[in-house]
């Protein structure tokens, strides 16, 4: 078998040499899966519960190096990867409660009894992305084994290091063997061939929209059932009778947080013209005081992008004329650096407004009352996740509901919570995440009729 160098990005260095799996090893990966289906199936939901645990517990005893290898692999700063491996823990703990609790319905009928059951699907494919590897890995990983489930997890070629951690982990916790397979490979060959494979029940993607409507297109020839979270233009609507200097505290960390490679990031700052000057006023000591260097470095609050070809991609967003009104620093030499980069005001038709820039870039676009900043704000194909910062209540949930987006917060960036449903509008995606939702996409509702008629 090949090998695949796993890069640090902000060394440049190999930090990890992983055997690299082709369609061959893609498809032992799904024969073990669907062999351990029936066992794992057939579980006891409380035993089932009982392993999902300790493998939270094993989590947790080796968070502080889970946290070093992520904040290594996907260039993260370590305060950031110890809390999302705390909430990978969490993720596991929550759905370790649910074997118990998918609970059908008994329905008045005439002439017997009927009740629906939650069966599991099967084997299903799991493939994610470089941006917050575990943790999404964790989202999809936990509540279908939860539901009885067996996977193949595929993680991105460029961050599979805490996945295969994981595995590992899993089987030392006791879940057994074929449960939790990972393959680590390329989208184009090991992704394709579980999103083609017969014997995968369902697929569940995080990723671009434009590999999402792929594997939505290619799933569709087996009527595969399919989530995807896809990609995001978010806005954060700052109106003039917010708290201005909370607001502007807060917008950075929305933007600039895993150095903008998140599908939730509010890049779109819409703010009321009236304090458009001020707001940048506010903004400027936030971003310029963003300490952007190594990642295991305790006082680093944005590493460097994931790769060279990223942040080319990031850099051609803010080309010779683009209107950049505050930017920060980065260290020289080796790393993926880009600084933290605000540009306004931004011409809402602008390439940099509409399209997901997915690095440390925030555009700074003004509106003139409350019905044009929502136009604007659903003025995208996208609809992940919104904030809304005003002293207004009425308007807060006014706007809330006008907004098409799965997630949004009032006076508060937060999207993503274990116990709470995450998942896009439009072209964000299908299905939701976390919280109990999750797990009516790694099940199946079946209906059982039982005459007591004797008909
Ligand atoms: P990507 O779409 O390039 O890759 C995601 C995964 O899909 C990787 O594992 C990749 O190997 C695999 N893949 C690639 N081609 C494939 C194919 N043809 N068939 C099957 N699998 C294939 O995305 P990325 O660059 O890793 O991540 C960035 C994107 O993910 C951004 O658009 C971001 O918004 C999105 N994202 C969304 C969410 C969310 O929850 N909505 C969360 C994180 C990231």
């Amino acid at each position: 078998m090949s090998t695949l160098a796993v890069i640090e990005p902000a060394t440049e260095r190999v930090l990890a040499e992983v055997a690299r799996a082709g369609v061959d090893e893609t498809d032992a990966a799904v024969a073990r899966a669907k062999a351990a289906f029936p066992g794992w199936r057939a579980v006891a939901p409380g035993d089932r519960a009982i392993l999902l645990r300790r493998v939270a517990t094993a989590l947790e005893h080796e968070s502080a190096a889970l946290a070093v290898l992520e904040a290594r692999n996907a260039g993260k700063p370590i305060g950031d990867a110890r809390g999302e491996i705390a909430m990978v823990v969490e993720t596991f703990n929550y759905y370790a409660g649910a074997p118990e609790r998918l609970t059908g319905e008994t329905i008045p009928v005439s002439g017997g009894v009927d009740m629906t059951f939650h069966e599991p699907l099967g084997v299903c494919a799991l493939i994610t992305p470089w941006n917050f590897p575990l943790a999404i890995a964790s989202w999809k990983v936990a509540p279908a084994l939860a539901a009885g489930n067996t996977v193949v997890l595929k993680p991105a070629e460029l961050t599979p290091l805490t996945s295969l951690e994981l595995e590992r982990i899993a089987l030392d916790a006791g879940i057994p063997e074929g449960v939790l397979n990972v393959v680590v490979g390329p989208g184009s060959v090991c992704g394709q061939r579980l999103v083609e494979h017969p014997d995968v029940a369902k697929v569940a993607f995080t990723g671009s929209t434009e590999v999402g409507a792929r594997i939505a297109a290619a799933a569709a020839a087996s009527i595969k059932r399919v989530t995807l979270e896809l990609g995001g233009k978010s806005p954060n609507l700052i109106f003039a009778d917010a708290d201005l200097e909370r607001a502007a505290g807060a917008a950075p960390a929305a933007v600039f947080g895993n150095a903008g490679q998140d599908c939730c990031a509010r890049s779109r700052i819409l703010v009321e013209r009236s304090v458009h000057e001020e707001f940048l006023r506010l903004l400027e000591p936030v971003i310029t005081a963003i300490r952007v260097g190594d990642p295991l470095d305790a006082e680093t609050t944005m590493g460097p992008l994931i790769s060279a070809e990223q942040r080319a991609s990031v850099a051609a967003f803010v080309g010779d004329r683009a209107p950049v009104a505050i930017r920060g620093s980065t260290p020289e030499g080796p790393g993926y650096w880009y600084p933290p980069t605000v540009l306004s005001p931004v011409d809402p038709a602008d390439r940099a407004a509409r399209e997901e820039i997915f690095g440390p870039v925030a555009c700074l676009i003004p509106f003139d009352s409350e019905h044009e900043a929502i136009r604007l704000a659903n003025d995208t194909v996208y609809g992940l996740s919104g904030s809304i910062w005003t002293g207004d209540g009425g308007r807060a949930l006014r706007v809330a509901r006008a907004l098409e987006a799965g997630v949004i917060s009032i006076n508060s960036n937060s999207s993503v919570r274990v116990t709470t449903p995450f998942g896009g509008f439009k072209q964000s995606g299908v299905g939701r995440e976390l919280g109990p939702h999750a797990l009516e996409h790694y099940s199946e509702l079946k209906n059982v009729f039982y005459s007591t008629e004797g008909g």
